[in-house]
Order: structure tokens, then sequence, then C-alpha cells
């Protein structure tokens, strides 16, 4: 098939080979990145499918328009509002297919063939290969426990130019790093001084254990004068509520919402109404902050008995930082005793002990670190994350 050059710039993910082999009787996975089934608030959602349907059913099953049903813009609106976005009007977010469209918009928009972005080392698998597709030259920025180095990135930022930088500073996928306050302060001013676009994606921000994490940038954009004509934000209701639902929003200066808006015309027409008259419904009824609640006491208990289980099982062949939210735990083989030192090579030796996991090494765009891993605690009770990791020791 002559298929355009563009496809010559991606290739087939690792982790994808990797799924294949999940369907194994009796595998305990940690290789998703996908929230818990089990934790979907289904009568939550019944009643906003039916609120939906008895008090708009012109507009939930219509067309409708591309930026998004208007009582949804509203009520995502309200929602950002609730976590310190509060000069936020509907008009500034259109509703996308899932955060991933949002990302795609940003791509399809801004991105030409040669063009640099700046991304974190690692980041989200997709990002990187969807920026790719548009011919985007990615280049990496180190992070260390804090996220993204800013005096790095003030330095790739002034010698590449990029189009934008992309960042996950809250909980990232797969890092679990957290960037500090004065960081996201110090990426705002950066935006400003070289007038570049920043992209926060935020589908984690809310999965907290204890202390709520700093502020978005978004949030801290308004603190700082003209930052917002530099900043895009991805948000998502697929970590909490479904990510079956597909609905996502971005937020961004008004130029670029109208651009991807144009693009989406062209893509998918607009976000499912139906979905987002669901959507729009249950977030009306009031029952977001309970189901937060909820996922982020389930989602602690894993995540720690997937830290004490990996000190107890696998000791100093392993380091991490004990994760404060998300659903990952982003961890290193240090090789100590001999032990193996390579991703890849446990990943293939744990299938067999019947535990998955995802080598960390995809998430990198350049230099990827071999000895990295990608452990998702969220889809496993903390039965079977003390079992699978005893099995993760014995693959060691
Ligand atoms: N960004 C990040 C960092 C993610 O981890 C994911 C989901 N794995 C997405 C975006 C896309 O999520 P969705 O399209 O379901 O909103």
């Amino acid at each position: 098939m002559p298929f355009a050059d563009r496809l010559n710039n991606v290739e087939t993910s690792a982790i994808r080979e990797l799924f294949k082999l999940l369907g194994k009787p009796g595998i305990i996975s940690f290789a998703g990145g996908f929230p818990d089934s089990a934790m979907f608030d289904v009568e939550g959602i019944k009643e906003a499918v039916n609120a939906a349907l008895a008090q708009d059913p012109g507009a939930a099953l219509q067309y409708g328009a591309t930026e998004g049903y208007n009582p949804l813009r509203e009520q995502l609106a309200a929602f950002m509002a609730g976590k310190g976005v509060k000069d936020l009007a509907p008009e500034g977010l259109i509703v996308t297919t899932g955060s991933q469209q949002a990302l795609d918009l940003i791509g399809k928009t801004l991105i030409g063939p040669g063009d640099k972005v700046i991304v974190e080392a690692p980041t989200f698998l997709a990002t990187i290969q969807c920026f790719r597709l548009y011919g985007a030259d990615v280049i990496s920025a180190p992070i260390d426990a804090n996220g993204v180095q800013t005096d790095v990135l003030e330095k790739l930022i002034a010698e590449h130019k990029p189009k934008f930088v992309y960042l996950i500073p809250t909980f990232g996928n797969p890092s679990g790093t957290l960037l500090g306050l004065e960081r996201r302060k110090k990426v705002l001013e950066l935006a400003i001084k070289y007038q570049t676009l920043i992209v926060e994606d935020d589908p984690y921000g809310d999965l907290y254990f204890n202390e709520a994490p700093p502020p978005s940038i978004l949030a801290l954009s308004s603190q700082v004068p003209g930052s917002r004509d530099w900043l895009a934000h991805c948000g998502t209701m697929s970590k909490v509520l479904s990510p079956g639902l597909r609905v996502g929003w971005m937020v961004a200066p008004p130029e670029l919402l109208a651009k991807a808006t144009m693009c989406k015309q062209f893509s998918d027409a607009h976000t499912s109404t139906f979905a987002q008259a669901t959507a729009a419904q249950y977030l009306k009824a009031g029952r977001m902050p309970a189901t937060l609640a909820h996922v982020r006491k389930v989602y602690a208990e894993r995540a720690q008995a997937m830290g004490n289980a990996l000190r107890k099982d696998l000791g100093d062949a392993i380091e991490f930082v004990q994760p404060q939210g998300g659903l990952f735990v982003w961890a290193r083989l240090t090789g100590a005793g001999g032990k193996v030192k390579d991703g890849n090579e446990l990943a293939r030796r744990a299938i067999e002990k019947g535990v998955a996991f995802v080598p960390g090494a995809p998430f990198y765009a350049n230099n990827p670190d071999l000895s990295t891993l990608r452990l998702s605690f969220a889809t496993a009770d903390v039965a079977k994350i003390e079992e699978g990791i005893g099995r993760l020791g014995q693959a060691i």
C-alpha cells in the first residue's frame, strides 16, 4: 500500500506487542494504564444517562457543535473553578474525544515536518508517537524527583526554539512525579520569556492520596499576567469517571482553540453528544466529590501495598519513589547482587512467572534508560498486588 511518508516516523509500540501476551490465563497485570473498572460509578452514570435522555433528548442524540455541548462546557468550567482555575469561561474550553484527541489537535495545528517539540524524559508514549506522526523532532528534557528540571528546560528552549513544550506536571505517566510549585511558576515565566506554548496534560491531578498537589500550571497562570496566552491545558473524565465515555477537554488561547476546533470538525465533527450530555448530568448531580474520595482511598491503599511489597520482595534490586498520587510506580533496576538490570529482560521473565508490567524504555523519546519499568497498581486488589510482586521477586 502506498502509505504516507509520515508513517515512517512511527513504529507500532513495543508495549502493544507485550499486551498480546496478557491474555495468558492467570497473569497478574501491572501493565495497563487503565483505571479499575470495578470502581466505575455505574449507578451514578445510569442516573446521568436517564437524566440526559429525559431532560434534553434532542441534544443528547443529535449532531452537536464541534466546540462541545454547552451545558457540559459550563459544568467543566465550574469543575475547573473548584480546582483553582477561577477565571475560566465555558467558551474558554472545547470538549474533545478524550484528552488524547486534544493532544492530537495540538499536534495537528502546530507541528509541521521537522518542527521541534520538547517533552519530558520519560513521558506518555502515545504523545511521542502522535507528535512524531506530524513530523516532530522530539527533544527530551530530563526530570528529577521534582519533575522537569527547569534550568535545563530553559537551555533547551533557548537552543531549539520549540513549537511547544509538553509536560505532565502532576503524577506524570509514567514517572508519577510531581512538579514542584516553584518550578511550575518558572515554567510560566519561561513561556512568556521565550513566547513558547506550554501544554499541560493533567489526567491524574485529581488522583492524589494524602495531600493535594500544588495548583495546576493553568490555575497558577492567573498570577502571572500574560501567561495564559502561552498555555494549553488538557483534562479528561477518563481516569476518575470512565475512559469509555471518551470525554476530555482543552483550555487554550482563543486563536489555538479556534484552529483546533476547525481541525476537530474535519476529524469527528464533535465528541459524542450522548457521552457529553451524560458527563454534564453526572457533574450537575454533584456526584464527583464522593467518587473522587472513593477512588483516591482505594488507589492510595494499592499504591502503599505495592510499595511495601516491592521493598519486601525486591529489596535493593529496585529503587523507586513512593507515589503520592496517580496510577503508577516508576522504578529502576539497580542490578544489585548481579540481579537483572534490563527492564525488557525482566518483563520476559516476569511473564513466565505470571506477572506483567511495562518496561520503561519506550517512554523515552531519546536515549532510553533500559533499567526502568512502570508498574500500575490501579487494577489489582491488595492481595493480587502482593501475589504479583512476589512473582516479580522470583522473576528477578
Ligand atoms: N495523557 C496521559 C498522560 C495519559 O496517561 C492518558 C491515558 N493513558 C491520556 C493523556 C489520554 O487519556 P484519554 O484520551 O482517555 O483522556
